[in-house]
């Protein structure tokens, strides 16, 4: 212990699914919410990324989604919740309650712009929407997600594109396009669900995908359960490397409306573009094909921007990252990353993550 004085002992950046779980644990091994350990989300609700995610979104329309641990104690599951729901207000409902019945004290909106090391710690500089606010902790727990970073590939001629350019986390509702010609890019669940939205509402769709896609047998994808795909991602983030796709590795599984399309030709994909147009793409025989709009599906990127200061990048690209510990800075630990980006994941990261934390804590006192 240095005796300078900190305002907290962890902050833990966001309060999706992985920053909740941390919170669960570190509350169970004896911190204090609000006072032990603050939690800061920029997001104006409850519910993480899903509180964004589009409208026609029901639960288990592609992967599982696992319970918080310790949802139990509410009398709440996801495998009983309401699937006739927009799955973004079944997840901001529960997480709300669940923050609610734990005391967890979310402090939000936090938009947390920068954090700065300094002597033994931290400072995390956040604006609450009034003005810009600080707090100073000796450990950070970075839960932020993907939401924000969203990756559009580059292809040749992409900025002359005079039509609608939308990524999955702009897109809305297929009423947006009725009537127009419409390209989904991308091969994983997400383009497959734009597809089905669009089928009967866009005047003609027509699917992009950059490898072909595999259609698992499974019904429901647990994105840890064989997947080679945490492999691949634990892989990386422990060489500090980028973070492969999630959407190449894992698969896209059978649920009946899925394989429902297949048998009615929808899901046809054809290869990627060669460049795009100011009013279409270019095919790879050298056709043009008119579209009014480009749907990406094309995934995320890790958000990370706030952590700049505490140059944690390696030339490789990535941020070096084992069992959630930050390899360069061991008051630093990453919930949700790489392995951990999945609801399954996240719980997992949140128990582990929480007792480095409480060990990391005890050895400096
Ligand atoms: C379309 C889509 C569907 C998915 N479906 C499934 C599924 O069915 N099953 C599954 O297991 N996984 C699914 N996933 C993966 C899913 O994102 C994770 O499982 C999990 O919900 C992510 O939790 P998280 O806490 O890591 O991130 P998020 O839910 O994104 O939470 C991060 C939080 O951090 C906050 N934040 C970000 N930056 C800042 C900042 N600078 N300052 C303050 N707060 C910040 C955000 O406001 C947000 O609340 C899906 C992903 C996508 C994109």
């Amino acid at each position: 212990m240095t005796g300078q004085p900190f305002d907290t002992s962890v902050v833990i950046v966001g309060a999706g699914q992985a920053g909740l779980s941390v919170a669960f644990y570190l509350r169970r091994l004896g911190l204090d919410a609000g006072n032990d350990f603050v939690m800061l989300d920029r997001g104006p609700g409850t519910g993480g990324a899903w509180q964004f995610r589009w409208e026609a979104l029901r639960l288990g329309y592609a992967h599982r989604v696992n319970d918080l641990p310790g949802m139990d104690e509410l009398g709440l599951s996801f495998d009983t919740a309401d699937r006739q729901a927009p799955a973004k207000d079944v997840v901001a409902d529960y997480y709300a309650q669940y923050e609610q019945h734990y005391g967890l004290q979310v402090v939000r909106p936090a938009n947390v712009t920068r954090v700065d090391g300094m002597m033994d710690g931290f400072t995390v500089s956040f604006d609450d929407g009034v003005g810009a606010q600080q707090v100073s902790t000796r450990i950070l727990v970075n839960a932020t997600g993907t939401w924000g970073a969203p990756f559009i590939p580059w292809y040749p001629g992409l900025d002359t594109f005079q039509g609608r350019k939308v990524h999955t986390s702009d897109y809305r509702d297929a009423e947006d396009f009725r009537g127009q010609r419409v390209a989904v890019v991308g091969g994983g669940t997400s383009a497959i669900g734009f597809l089905m939205e669009l089928e009967k509402v866009a005047g003609e769709v027509t699917w992009f995908s950059r490898r072909p896609i595999e259609f698992l047998e499974e019904q429901e994808l647990n994105i840890e359960a064989g997947s080679s795909s945490v492999r691949q991602q634990d892989e990386a983030a422990r060489q500090g490397r980028a973070l492969p796709s999630i959407v190449s590795t894992t698969g896209v599984p059978r649920s009946r409306r899925i394989q429902a399309a297949i048998d009615r030709g929808l899901l046809v994909a054809q290869p990627m573009f060669t460049r795009v147009e100011p009013h279409g793409v270019q095919l790879p025989d050298g056709r043009s094909l008119p579209v009014d709009a480009i749907i990406w599906a094309t995934g995320f990127r890790p958000e990370l921007r706030h952590l700049a200061p505490l140059k944690l990048r390696e030339k490789a690209g990535g941020i070096t990252v084992g069992q959630g510990a930050s390899w360069r800075n061991s008051r630093v630990f990453f919930a949700g990353y790489g392995p951990a980006a999945s609801t399954i994941g996240a719980n997992r990261a949140g128990r582990t993550i929480a007792r480095q934390v409480i060990a990391t804590l005890s050895s400096l006192d």
